[in-house]
C-alpha cells in the first residue's frame, strides 16, 4: 500500500479521481481548516478578487490535491496542475502563468522540490502578477515584462520545513492537514464504497478504517483490494468477515502500520537497544532515504506514540514493544 500514490497504475488513478470530493460538503474532517477556508473563499467571491496564495502542508494522502481541487470548484474558476520536478524550467512556468484567466487556480504539487531558477521566478508573478521573460539570444536578447492576470498560487507540501523562507512568506494562507480519525476515515470508505457501487456493513468500513494509517488514500486502497475479494471469494457485499478475511490476506497489521514502519520499529529495538538513534543511521539501517522517513513514516509512528523525537535522536516507546510483542531489555526468561 502507498501513501503516497507515486507508483499507482493509470486505471488506479482514474478510481482515484472518481472517488474525489469535489465540493466543501463532500470533504470529510480537517474542520477547522474547512471552515477558515469557507470564510476565505466567500469573501474573495465576493470582491470578485483572486483567492489569497494557499499552502497545504501535511503527509501524503491526506488530501491536498483534493482541497486544490475543491477551491477551485468554489471559487469557480479554472485550475492548471503541475508539480516541483515537473516545472524545471522558467519558460514553463511562463507558458503556465500566461494561459491563466483570471482568479484561476495554479496548484503545484511537491512545491519544496521547485529549482532555486524556478522559484525566484515565482516571486514576482505570486506578489505582483508579473513577469520577466528574455525574448531572442545573443547580442539581441532583452527582458520584457508581461502582466499576467490575478491568480492564486497553491502550493502543496509533505513538509513545510523543507520550503525557502521566502517561498513560504508569499503564501497569504497555509494549512496543515492532521491524519483523520477512524470514524471519519469510515465515513470517507461508506461515500467511497457507494460512489464503486459495492454494499458495505457499517462495521466492515470501520474495520478498513481502522487499518488506514490515518490516510484517505489507503482507506480507499484498501476498500478496492477487499472489494475484489468480496467479489471473488464472497457475495459481492463487503461484511465484517470478508472485510477481515482480506485485511488478512493483505498483510495488513492491527494498527495499519505497513512494512516499512514496523521494520523501522524492529530495526530500532534490535539494532540500537530501542534508541535513541541518529535518522541518517535508521535510514541506512532500513535502506530508505531519511527523507523519505521523515515525511513518510515517521509522523505517523510519532502520532500513534510508537516513536518519540528526543534530542539525541528517534526512541520507541513501551507501545511498540507492546505493539510488536517485545519485551524491552530482550527476550523475558522463565
Ligand atoms: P494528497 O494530495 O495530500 O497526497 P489527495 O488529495 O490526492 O492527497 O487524496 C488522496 C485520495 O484520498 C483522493 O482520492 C481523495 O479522494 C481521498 N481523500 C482525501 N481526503 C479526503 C477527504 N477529506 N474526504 C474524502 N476523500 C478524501
Amino acid at each position: 500500500l502507498d501513501p503516497t500514490g507515486e507508483n499507482f497504475s493509470s486505471e488506479e488513478l482514474d478510481i482515484e479521481r472518481a472517488l474525489r470530493p469535489l465540493e466543501f460538503d463532500d470533504f470529510a474532517g480537517q474542520d477547522q481548516v474547512l471552515d477558515n477556508l469557507k470564510v476565505f473563499v466567500e469573501a474573495a467571491n465576493q470582491r470578485g478578487e483572486a483567492l489569497d496564495h494557499t499552502l497545504f502542508h501535511g503527509p501524503p494522502g491526506l488530501g491536498k490535491t483534493t482541497l486544490a481541487h475543491i477551491l477551485a470548484n468554489e471559487l469557480g474558476v479554472g485550475i492548471k496542475v503541475t508539480s516541483g520536478p515537473v516545472l524545471d524550467k522558467p519558460g514553463d512556468l511562463a507558458g503556465l502563468l500566461t494561459n491563466l484567466d483570471e482568479r484561476d487556480v495554479l496548484f503545484i504539487d511537491e512545491i519544496h522540490r521547485l529549482s532555486a531558477v524556478v522559484e525566484e521566478y515565482l516571486y514576482s508573478a505570486m506578489e505582483d502578477y508579473r513577469i520577466d521573460i528574455m525574448i531572442e539570444t545573443g547580442p539581441n536578447a532583452r527582458s520584457v515584462q508581461i502582466n499576467l492576470n490575478p491568480f492564486t498560487l497553491i502550493g502543496a507540501t509533505t513538509r513545510s520545513g523543507l520550503l525557502t523562507a521566502p517561498m513560504r512568506a508569499r503564501f497569504g494562507i497555509s494549512s496543515r492537514l492532521e491524519y483523520y480519525t477512524t470514524e471519519l476515515l469510515s465515513d470517507i470508505v461508506q461515500r467511497s464504497a457507494h460512489i464503486l457501487k459495492v454494499p458495505i456493513s457499517m462495521e466492515a468500513a470501520i474495520e478498513i478504517a481502522g487499518r488506514s494509517r490515518g490516510t484517505p488514500r489507503i482507506a480507499n486502497a484498501l476498500l478496492r483490494r477487499v472489494r475484489d475479494f468480496a467479489q471473488i471469494k464472497g457475495n459481492g457485499k463487503i461484511d465484517i468477515e470478508i472485510a477481515k478475511y482480506s485485511l488478512k490476506a493483505l498483510n495488513v497489521d492491527a494498527h495499519g502500520l505497513d512494512e516499512m514502519d514496523n521494520k523501522i520499529l524492529t530495526t530500532i529495538i534490535d539494532k540500537f537497544k530501542g534508541g535513541p538513534v541518529g535518522i541518517t543511521t535508521l535510514a541506512t539501517a532500513v535502506s530508505e532515504s531519511a527523507e523519505t522517513i521523515e515525511e513518510v513514516y515517521e509522523p505517523f509512528l510519532i502520532q500513534q506514540g510508537f516513536i518519540q523525537r528526543t534530542p539525541r535522536g528517534r526512541e520507541v516507546t513501551e507501545a511498540a514493544y507492546k505493539h510488536l510483542g517485545r519485551v524491552r531489555g530482550g527476550i523475558q526468561g522463565g
